[in-house]
């Protein structure tokens, strides 16, 4: 209950004008009494979703996946929510990003407060990466904006809702005819996008047991569909229980835990965390390889790059691809003033994030106020200062997206690259038949003609270039 309480002072009111206090309340009495209380709700149903985020070209549709069954169950006393879905690509072999993973598999989001995080098998892991969104999920339901209009009534104007969280989401919600929320426009903020549109509707609600629950749920996020449910089975106020794991509520920010490890002469392998990162010393600057995550991870990686080249200005990034987990620190060393380096297939896409405005949660490259440059690269470009050269190369015909980079160190023999090849671990067999993408990447590193002798996973770990032959079924 404090837990509630505390976010709901939170809840923040972005309507200016205050409306009348008796209209907001009478309006706000009927649409609760059109819905009916519920301290807890669990839902069922089955449709698609999306991987946002991960699209196979920039400014095209999220790739679709099909959801067998879909279970949420919301708790309005403890601020939680947990997700938990069963899904299969749509598309197989894959076509665009989110885990390879063939056949169904779980996935499982869970909220409660201000912690976030996934269940790997039965591993509860930390995702306060993923904070906004769940909140913004947990506000969203039908009850969930009527209780954060309770809290804030001046937020009530008409028929419209405004609520949200300050540095994560703003929203307003619209009532129909018979006072039930049909539809919710809102901000988010977004480390790739800065301000992302999403939408919300909902539609044909029917009585389950007292509780009013719309049956037909859609989202849109970035101007392209999320999420499509129908909704078969409601109950409110059963048992909801969710409760941060420790390993949770210890984690703390996992996104700046920066390690590095030298790969060769002026070269090292950030880690850390999840998404890799390569730092690469020039006679009068540095190159990095990747701005994964957010701007936690960016900021924490650049100030790792000064530490390890100390007085050089960080002069390029080389983004592998625009999925949002290896962009995410894109506007932040934008925000440096590093040239963006991207294939030609996303680099209007680029132009325009490190354009965009992040009004909701102003990051580093707002605060910096400054416009920075984008290169494209069709084939191949070389960056050299008679030191070193570092070649940035296209992975050309890979599925996962079409504007993967590759850079490649032609004198340290060395491979950086993400999501083309991750190493598995140690004891695990090849994937058979083998996972497209990692052929595709031996493919184009064999018709390009380059001698590598070790891969740069930006996932993973350092490995030798045998162990993608391995994976790719050229182990004979
Ligand atoms: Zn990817």
């Amino acid at each position: 209950m404090r837990m509630l309480a505390a976010l709901l002072t939170a809840v923040l009111s972005l309507s200016p004008f205050a409306a009348e206090a008796q209209d907001a309340k009478a309006t706000l009495e009927a649409a609760a009494k059109a819905l009916g209380e519920a301290k807890s709700i669990a839902i069922q149903g089955s449709g698609v979703v999306f991987q946002v985020g991960q699209s196979y070209t920039p400014g095209q549709p999220w790739p679709q996946f099909n959801v067998r069954t879909f279970n949420r169950v919301v708790n309005y006393e403890t601020a939680s929510l947990r997700d938990d879905l069963m899904r299969t690509r749509a598309l197989e072999p894959p076509v665009g990003g989110g885990a390879y993973v063939r056949g169904e598999h779980r996935q499982v989001f869970v909220l409660s407060g201000d912690h976030a995080w996934n269940v790997m098998g039965e591993n509860p892991v930390a995702a306060p990466i993923a904070l906004s969104d769940r909140q913004f999920q947990f506000w969203s339901t039908p009850h969930g904006i009527i209780k954060a209009a309770m809290a804030n009534p001046a937020g009530v104007q008409g028929r419209t809702i405004a609520f949200g969280i300050p540095g994560r989401f703003r929203a307003t919600a619209t009532l129909d005819a018979a006072n039930l929320v049909e539809r919710v426009e809102a901000t988010l903020a977004n480390p790739v996008l800065g301000d992302m549109a999403v939408q919300v509707s909902f539609a044909d609600y029917r009585d389950f047991g007292g509780v009013k629950f719309p049956t037909k749920i859609r989202q849109t996020y970035g101007g392209f569909p999320a999420l499509e449910l129908t909704v078969t089975e409601v109950r409110a106020n059963g048992p909801a229980d969710i409760t941060v794991p420790d390993n949770v509520r210890l984690a703390g920010n996992p996104y700046m835990r920066v390690q590095s490890a030298k790969a060769a002469e002026g070269v090292w392998y950030v880690t850390g965390g999840t998404h890799h990162s390569v730092v690469i010393e020039m006679a009068d600057h540095v190159i990095v390889a990747e701005a994964p995550l957010n701007d936690d991870r960016a900021l924490a990686v650049i100030a790792e790059a000064r530490k390890l080249v100390p007085g050089k200005p960080i002069k390029y990034l080389i983004v592998s691809h625009h999925h949002f987990d290896h962009s995410g620190g894109v506007r932040a060393f934008a925000g440096e003033g590093a040239t963006i380096v991207t294939q030609d297939a996303s680099r209007a896409f680029f132009e325009q994030i490190v354009a965009a405005p992040a009004t909701v949660g102003p990051d580093h490259l707002a605060r910096s106020g400054r416009k920075a440059a984008v290169q494209g690269v069709r084939d191949r470009l070389e960056l050299s200062d008679g030191t070193r050269t570092v070649e940035v190369r296209h992975i050309a015909g890979i599925q996962h997206a079409d504007d993967m980079l590759m850079a490649y160190l032609p004198k340290e023999k060395l491979l950086i690259q993400a999501d083309a090849f991750t190493p598995p671990a140690p004891n695990v067999a090849p994937m058979s038949p083998p996972n497209p993408f990692n052929v595709s990447l031996l493919e184009n590193i064999t018709k390009q003609g380059l001698a590598v002798d070790q891969l740069l996973p930006l996932h993973g770990r350092i490995v030798p270039f045998s162990d993608l032959q391995k994976a790719a079924g050229h182990s004979h």
